[in-house]
């Protein structure tokens, strides 16, 4: 018993580190799957010696029964706001302002990026997170402690620190998360969030913390309300100390000796935030010294020594020359505008999305309109408004909704929430391409010489009907197409062979099924090991998986069991297309070798090589040290490619490392 209770501590506190390294440090030293390992460990033990389970275990995060409502919590101090300025001439004058205030003494500003997402206030007491709630008018929010305590990056407890500490910071959701729930909320035929702010709000105010939990939201503290004692005596040197409690602090904070100092990191930062993971719309200056902040004081609602300047919105304006329908690889009709090609946040901009039709007919947008675009997440354009209507009487129409699919004339209908129209033809060539295409891309079947215009070929043709036709193309079908050498045609079939032996969630998530993304292929290739054992599967059997659930449950056996589908998989089979089973170890080439690996990859992601490695018998770590035996480096490899060589260490390449565990011959 005690020895139990001993490795409960010993591995909340492994799991809690690697969240520290993940989150605060975006250092992880395990895999994700090593890490789900040592959760479902934690969770047995925790089953079996229930009286052992405390409120701050991790496997604590996400509450089982939704709740009714939310409480409202009264903040202590006010969470006020900071006055808004668009131009540098007003920091220059909010400087003055603070120079006057502090009557010539001496001082410095932090400057740190605002983050565009949603205020909260987290309030840990003896180290335990007791209460999170929201901004709401300032004086009192909403109660949001259950669907905060799902979000990874913010600790249940921390190690030290005062008796009461109020960290405020922004909840947000990354760029990548939310590109990827937009699509998963496409597929279920829900409507879209407009911007990663509106979803990371729409996330918090679930009922239901298990949806919460899936959402991948992210946080960064920002200030601290009430506390017991004060950490130091400035703001910056306040935020290291979080971070050293564990809290994720943004590491773009930077302490700056004066005004002028201020502004070049707001001109650094309005050129370089496109290429940071989550979205920022400005940045937020503080004066420095807490001393100062409190001889400053605040104004009505705003404090004296806050200013935030934010980036001018990155809107264009240009005309819409024509509108299309796309259609998707699950039949999705999307309208999508033409536009006359335009530079926004640093790419042309030539087509926009209009995501639904009830989005056309509200913003009534027709051909010969000139319109406002604005990039979602800085990533997709999308139509904002209609500025100028071109209503020509002869040409100018009310957009009219398909009644039937633009590439098949199939018919359409409406889905079953009401939002999107799908084709309803499963042999539709678009839906065909769709799907051979996201078959065929480096998240999943990885073939690499099947780009999109062999695949339009390829079926415009009729040589591929369904994915095990890719599997039966002969040579002199290939080097008969136009524009192809017999050179192409070869590395094309060798492409298409080598696939047949990548992993098995690889190929689920390769079929495109509704609603079911790379990750439930995994869980589901780790849970039936082989292709045969999922398709015997009942449906209750796939329900009662841990994160699949009854909607992916019933979409995947419906796909699974359709006898046009189970056709294809029988035939893909018969092709020769031999999945590696889910979590067996390939090979022992790597066994008992320290690999770091470093630099951009061109064949895997960062955790397909953490995979690799393990698979292959070696340990994954981040750092280069004596104890490292090898280095895999990729493109633009840095400090820790030049250790390596410092040491002496092996370095190999990508196309090395693939000989080196068996592929690629
Ligand atoms: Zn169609």
């Amino acid at each position: 018993m005690k020895d139990v209770k001993k490795r409960i501590e010993a591995l909340r506190r492994e799991i809690r580190r690697h969240d520290e390294l993940y989150y605060v440090h975006h250092a992880p030293e395990i895999s994700d799957r090593e890490y789900d390992r040592l959760f479902a460990e934690l969770k047995e033990l925790e089953t079996e010696h229930p009286d052992l389970i405390t409120a701050a275990s991790p496997t604590q995060r996400v509450s089982e029964r939704p709740v009714e409502g939310f409480g409202s919590v009264r903040h202590t101090i006010p969470m006020l706001s900071v006055d808004n300025t668009y131009n540098e001439q007003a920091l220059r004058e909010f400087d003055k302002r603070v120079s006057k205030g502090l009557e010539g003494a001496a001082y410095a500003y932090a400057a740190e990026l605002k983050i565009d997402g949603l205020a909260i206030s987290l309030r840990y007491e003896k180290g335990l997170l007791v209460r999170a709630a929201t901004r709401g008018d300032g004086r009192t929010g909403d109660d949001v402690t259950a669907n905060i305590r799902t979000i990874r990056a913010i600790p249940l407890d921390l190690a030290d620190g005062p008796d009461v500490l109020e960290v405020r910071g922004e909840v947000y959701m990354p760029k990548r998360a939310f590109a990827a729930l937009n699509t998963e909320r496409v597929e279920a035929g829900k409507p879209e969030f407009a911007n990663p702010r509106n979803a990371a709000a729409g996330s918090l105010k679930l009922l239901d913390a298990r949806i919460t939990a899936r959402r991948k939201l992210a946080f960064f503290a920002y200030s601290l309300g009430e506390v017991s004692r004060r950490l130091a005596e400035t703001h910056y040197e306040s935020m290291q100390k979080l971070k050293a409690l564990g809290l994720p602090v943004n590491e773009h904070i930077r302490p700056c000796a004066g005004i002028e100092e201020v502004i070049a990191y707001c001109r650094d930062w309005a050129d370089r935030k496109a290429g940071l993971d989550y979205q920022i719309d400005g940045v937020v200056i503080k004066v420095d010294r807490y001393d100062q902040q409190d001889m400053l004081g605040v104004t009505g609602r705003a404090p004296r020594w806050c200013i935030s300047y934010k980036f001018a919105a990155e809107q264009a304006e240009t005309v819409v020359e024509s509108i299309d329908v796309q259609v998707g690889k699950t039949g999705t009709l999307t309208p999508v505008a033409n536009l006359r090609p335009v530079k926004l946040a640093g790419t042309t901009v030539k087509r926009a999305s209009l995501h639904n039709f009830d989005l056309v007919a509200k913003l009534d947008v027709r051909c010969g309109d000139t319109v406002i675009i604005e990039k979602a997440g800085e990533i997709i354009p999308q139509v904002m408004a209609v500025k100028e209507k071109n209503r020509d009487l002869f040409k100018s129409r009310p957009f009219d909704v398909p009644r039937q699919c633009p590439v098949c004339g199939g018919p359409v209908k409406k889905d079953e929430n009401g939002v999107y129209l799908r084709c309803v033809n499963l042999q539709c060539p678009a839906q065909l391409r769709e799907r051979l295409e996201y078959f065929a891309g480096k998240g999943q079947m990885d073939i690499e010489k099947l780009g999109p215009a062999l695949i339009d070929q390829l079926v415009s043709q009729g040589l591929v009907k369904n994915f095990a036709d890719l599997y039966r193309l002969r040579f002199d079908q290939l080097a008969g197409l136009e524009r192809m050498a017999d050179k192409s045609a070869a590395n094309v079939l060798e492409s298409i062979e080598r696939s047949k032996r990548r992993p098995l969630w690889r190929l689920i998530a390769g079929l495109g099924i509704r609603n079911v993304g790379g990750q439930s292929a995994q869980i589901l290739a780790d849970e039936f090991g082989t292709l045969e054992a999922l398709m015997k599967a009942p449906v209750e059997r796939l329900e009662s998986i841990d994160q699949i659930g009854p909607v992916m449950a019933r979409s995947l056996y419906e796909y699974l069991h359709n006898a046009d589908t189970a056709r294809v998989i029988e035939a893909l089979i018969e092709a020769g297309v031999r999945p590696e089973a889910g979590q067996a170890r390939t090979s022992d080439a790597l066994k008992g070798l320290s690999i770091v690996v470093t630099g951009t990859l061109k064949h895997f992601t960062r955790q397909e090589i953490q995979q690799a490695i393990k698979a292959n018998g070696g340990r994954s770590s981040s750092a280069v040290s004596q104890r490292t035996d090898l280095v895999v480096a990729g493109e633009n490899a840095g400090s820790k490619l030049d250790k390596a060589r410092q040491l002496g260490v092996e370095v190999i390449d990508e196309e090395a490392f693939i000989r080196r565990i068996g592929g690629g011959d």
